[in-house]
């Protein structure tokens, strides 16, 4: 980028900057989630968002792609979501006993979701894994878990482990390393890293070994490159583990009430045994789930499982929650159509655009999510491997002038489509991408 851009830049971003200078001296880091110190040429300092956009302290407007790294699948500003955490806020903030929301957000999840029977809440994605995994363990009588390459589920050390960012397993023997995602992690001896889209090493690994209580992945590999299962993966993975007597876990943090309504299960017509749920489920409030087959879940109903926590569906919470199910309930299945229409065109556009400027993007796309790459070569990416060859630098950089041009997307290049997107947000995204595309060509 060339001196002339990044001087207007610093003025640009001088709120933000002098912000996050502070912040250092108090807050490790300067930032509340490593995720977002990635961003260039500083981590921005929001002041509000509203639909589909969201403006700095330095009044800079963008069109988020963002979306908190994706509850706000109704857009910042969910006027029916908000009211009812308003009207619940007038009630209390937390109990430390039951109210009616709960009941109410579990009766909807269990109307809309396929596998979901029985239903208990958490706060985070991360927590209703680690439950998830705890569950698994009681009603099986088991203890290990298989993951795969690439899949993240949250930051809770069993399963952070050879996550988006750690470097691909070498070679093709199976199982792989599980590689920690961090410093400081305990041992990770009960956890069996595999390739994902590989029916052969799962059935191999669940063969050879009668101690695993489940496996868990997420039904599209959102985090890891956004590659979709081949046919006949999800189904061959249900029939294995239902023939071995592992449990089948999707993690739906990313997926659930976004794919679909019913969310990748339902896309793709195959039921888990179990479901963990955040993100969009409440629409950025805290809350997370998981939901799954009675006569596993009432591992917690007889107290095998003690499923504890403060917060667990927090009234206001579970007030948002509540608001959101009914509009993606009362929406679909317009509400997602009209998200796979307005994320097709913005996946056209944006390999058009690169294609016009010679630079060589790969976009995936499933319902409103996109990943986007810069990889050179003709080969399509069908693995974490393949999705690690990535340009990451360069494309930060890509990243880094769309800001300037008014578009906020993630420097790892997913991006999250909101109900909130316009024609007028994506024709203003193209435009910001051929002129950034271009200066990344010179
Ligand atoms: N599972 C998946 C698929 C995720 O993408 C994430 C977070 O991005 C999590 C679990 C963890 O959720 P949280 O960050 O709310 O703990």
């Amino acid at each position: 980028m060339g001196s002339a851009t990044s001087t207007r830049a610093t003025g640009r971003y001088a709120g933000s900057r002098s912000q996050l200078e502070r912040a250092k001296r108090s807050l490790a880091g300067g930032v509340s989630t490593a995720m977002r110190a990635a961003q260039l040429p500083v981590p921005l300092v929001i002041d509000h968002g509203y639909g589909s956009h969201l403006v700095d302290i330095d009044g800079n407007d963008y069109v988020d792609y963002v979306l908190g790294f994706g509850p706000m699948l109704l857009g910042h500003s969910p006027a029916r979501v908000i009211a009812a955490v308003q009207d619940q806020l007038a009630r209390g903030l937390t109990f430390g006993a039951q109210h009616r929301l709960e009941a109410e957000v579990a009766e909807r999840i269990v109307e809309t979701v396929p596998c979901a029977e029985l239903v208990c809440f958490s706060t985070t994605g991360s927590e209703a894994v680690h439950a998830a995994l705890r569950i698994a363990r009681a009603a099986t009588g088991r203890s290990k878990i298989v993951k795969f390459e690439g899949h993240y589920h949250g930051w809770i050390d069993p399963l952070h482990v050879s996550t988006p960012g750690t470097p691909p397993a070498p070679g093709t023997a199976s199982p792989l390393a599980a590689t920690p995602g961090s410093g400081g992690q305990s041992s990770t001896t009960e956890v069996i890293v595999l390739r994902w889209n590989d029916a052969g090493a799962l059935e191999e690994t669940l063969a050879a070994d009668d101690d695993i209580a489940a496996v868990i992945m997420e039904p599209v590999a959102s985090n890891g490159g956004l590659i979709a299962p081949v046919d006949g993966y999800l189904e061959r993975a249900r029939e294995l583990t239902r023939e071995h007597g592992a449990l089948l876990i999707f993690d739906e943090v990313v997926t659930g009430f976004r794919l679909a309504l019913g969310g990748a299960q339902s896309r793709y017509g195959v039921t888990p045994d179990l479901a963990t749920y955040g993100k969009a489920i409440a629409s950025g409030l805290p809350l997370s789930a998981v939901a799954g087959r009675r006569d596993v879940m009432e591992v917690i109903a007889d107290g095998r499982v003690r499923h504890v926590g403060t917060y667990n569906g927090a009234p206001p919470a579970a007030a948002a929650a509540s608001a959101a199910l009914d509009v993606y309930r009362e929406g679909s299945p317009a509400l997602y159509e009209e998200l796979e229409r307005t994320s097709a065109r913005l996946a056209e556009g944006l390999a058009e655009a690169a294609a016009a400027a010679g630079v060589p993007l790969k976009v995936h796309q499933v319902g409103p999510l996109l990943q986007t790459f810069i990889l050179d070569g003709e080969q399509s990416v069908t693995s974490y491997a393949d999705a690690a060859t990535a340009d990451t630098a360069r494309f930060a950089r890509f990243a880094e002038a769309m800001l300037e041009r008014g578009v906020m997307i993630l420097p790892r290049g997913w991006w999250f489509i909101s109900t909130e997107h316009s024609e007028e947000d994506i024709e203003v995204t193209l435009d910001a991408a051929r002129s950034a595309f271009a200066e990344l060509a010179d």
